[in-house]
C-alpha cells in the first residue's frame, strides 16, 4: 500500500540531540578524544585585548580547522558551509543546532595574527606529538626522513625571469605579507640563504616560493614539507617548511632533530633516508650525534670512462693510505714534517699519490691511471663518515630500513590524495609552515583515531 505523500511541516518544537545523531564510528568522535584544546585560552590570553568586542572562541576556530584538514575541506568559505549544514561537524565544534557559525574571514584575521604570533599551530602539533608519545606509538628509535613538493599559490605569468629580478628594488612599507616575509627569511638557511644560485623565476604574489623542475615535468613555484616521523607507527614527530632545494632540505633535519631532542628528549638509534641526505657533511653531522646513518652515500668518486674509481681501493686507516688493487699504497706523505701542522690535521680535503715508477710499470696501468703519470686519490672532511653509512649499507638492518622508508612516502601520498594538500592556499614561508603544521596535525590525529578507535556505546 502506498504511504501518505511526505509534506514538510514547520513544527513548533524539536527534541532534538546532537550526540544522538552523531553514529557511534564515526571518525570525529574518535579524533575527539585526543584533541585536548583545554589550555588554549590561556595560552592565548596575552594576544587578546582586554576591551573591546569579545572574540570568537579560539577553541571553535581551531576545532573547525581541523575539520577541514581532516576531511580535506581546502576552503574557509566550503568549510563554515559544511559545518553549519554537517551534524557531525557541528558536534566536534561544540556548536549546537542554533549556535551561528564564524564568518569565514575570521579565520584570515586569527591565523595572520595572533595564532601566528603565539606559535599556537606548533604548540598543537607538539601536544599530538607527546600524546602519540605517552600512547606507546613512538619509541624514538628509528626515525625516517624525506621531503615532498607541494605547489605554491602562485604561477609563472605572475613572475620575473632572475636578470630582472632585484629584491632590493622592494619597498617593504607597501609590499604585500607574502612578500614582507620573502624579505624577512633572505638570510635564513631554511630559505634566502640555502643557496647562493638565484631561481629562474622569481613569483610576484610569493617569491619566497620555488620554481623547481624537480618532477620531471613542466616547472612550477613549490615549497617543501619535511617529515620526521617515526617509522614504528608512522606518526609524525615533526615537520618543518623550506624552500625547494636540497641544502634546505637537508638542513631542515638537522633542525628537526635538534628539536625533538629539546622538545621529547628523542634520541635516536638511527636516521633512514634516501641518497640526496647522503652527503659528507650531513653523514659527518649525524655520526657525531651517534645517530647511524641509514643512507645511501652520496658518490661523486666514480668514473664514467671505465677506469677505477675511489671506491676500488682500500682504505687503511692505522697508516693514512689507501691501498690499490695491486696492493701498492698510496700516501699522502713520504718522510716526516717537524712542523706537525703541515703533516695530516684529519681536517678538509687530503690528497694521496702512489710512487710513479711504481705505476709506470704496473700491468694495471690502462685500467687504473691512463692519463696520468701516477694515479692520485682525493679522501674528503667526512670520508671516515661516509664508510661508517658504506659499512651499515652491507648490514640486514639496512634493508630493513630501506623498507620503513617507504612509510614516509605514504604519509606524502596520504596527505596530497586524502587530505587534498597538492596545492597550498596561503601564502608565503609563514602560510606555507602554517599549513603543513596543520596538516601533520590532522594526519596524527587520524592515526591516533584508527589505533585507538573510539568504544561502541549500545
Ligand atoms: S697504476 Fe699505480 S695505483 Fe694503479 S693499480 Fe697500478 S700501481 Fe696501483
Amino acid at each position: 500500500m502506498m504511504g501518505p505523500k511526505q509534506e514538510a511541516q514547520a513544527a513548533l518544537f524539536y527534541e532534538f540531540s546532537l550526540e544522538d545523531h552523531v553514529p557511534q564510528d564515526h571518525l570525529l568522535r574518535s579524533i575527539d578524544r585526543f584533541v585536548d584544546l583545554d589550555d588554549i585560552r590561556q595560552y592565548l590570553a596575552e594576544f587578546y585585548s582586554h576591551t573591546g568586542r569579545p572574540s570568537i572562541d579560539p577553541e571553535l576556530l581551531i576545532r573547525m580547522l581541523l575539520v577541514g584538514y581532516c576531511f580535506g575541506i581546502r576552503s574557509e568559505r566550503r568549510l563554515c558551509e559544511e559545518v553549519h549544514l554537517n551534524l557531525a561537524y557541528r558536534w566536534f565544534c561544540r556548536l549546537n543546532l542554533s549556535n551561528p557559525v564564524p564568518n569565514h574571514s575570521t579565520f584570515s584575521k586569527n591565523r595572520h595574527g595572533r595564532f601566528r604570533e603565539s606559535k599556537l599551530l606548533r604548540h598543537l602539533f607538539e601536544k599530538t606529538v607527546a600524546r602519540c608519545i605517552e600512547d606507546g606509538l613512538v619509541s624514538g628509535q628509528r626515525l625516517a626522513a624525506d621531503a615532498s613538493l607541494i605547489e605554491a599559490d602562485a604561477n609563472k605569468q605572475n613572475s620575473t625571469p632572475k636578470e630582472d629580478w632585484d629584491h632590493n628594488a622592494i619597498d617593504p612599507s607597501d609590499a604585500p605579507r607574502a612578500v614582507k616575509e620573502y624579505l624577512d627569511v633572505l638570510d635564513d638557511a631554511a630559505f634566502g640563504a640555502a643557496s647562493k644560485v638565484d631561481p629562474k623565476f622569481t613569483s610576484h604574489s610569493d617569491p619566497a616560493s620555488q620554481w623547481t623542475a624537480a618532477r620531471k615535468g613542466p616547472a612550477f613555484f613549490s615549497y617543501s614539507t619535511n617529515y620526521l616521523i617515526d617509522t614504528d607507527h608512522s606518526v609524525i614527530v615533526d615537520v618543518e617548511g623550506t624552500r625547494s632545494i636540497r641544502q634546505a632540505e637537508v638542513g631542515s633535519v638537522r633542525i628537526m632533530l635538534d628539536r625533538i631532542k629539546a622538545q621529547h628528549d628523542i634520541d635516536p638509534e638511527r636516521l633512514i633516508a634516501d641518497s640526496a641526505y647522503g652527503s659528507g657533511p650531513m653523514l659527518g653531522w649525524l655520526v657525531d650525534r651517534h645517530i647511524k646513518p641509514h643512507i645511501p652515500v652520496l658518490n661523486q668518486a666514480s668514473r664514467k670512462d671505465g677506469t677505477w674509481s675511489r671506491t676500488d681501493f682500500e682504505w687503511d686507516p692505522e697508516n693514512n693510505q689507501y691501498i690499490c688493487p695491486e696492493g701498492e699504497p698510496l700516501k699522502q706523505f713520504r718522510r716526516n714534517y717537524s712542523d706537525p701542522n703541515r703533516g695530516p690535521t684529519g681536517k678538509g680535503v687530503a690528497k694521496y699519490q702512489a710512487l710513479k715508477h711504481t705505476c709506470q710499470a704496473c700491468p694495471s696501468k690502462m685500467k687504473c691511471c691512463p692519463n696520468a703519470d701516477a694515479r692520485k686519490i682525493t679522501r674528503e672532511e667526512h670520508e671516515d663518515a661516509r664508510q661508517v653509512a658504506r659499512d651499515i649499507a652491507k648490514t640486514k638492518q639496512y634493508a630493513i630500513s630501506m623498507r620503513l622508508r617507504k612509510k614516509v612516502e605514504m604519509l606524502f601520498a596520504h596527505l596530497k590524495r586524502i587530505l587534498g594538500l597538492g596545492r597550498l592556499r596561503l601564502r608565503g614561508p609563514c602560510g606555507a609552515n602554517d599549513e603543513f603544521l596543520l596538516a601533520a596535525t590532522a594526519q596524527n590525529l587520524r592515526k591516533l583515531a584508527k589505533i585507538f578507535p573510539a568504544p561502541q556505546q549500545t
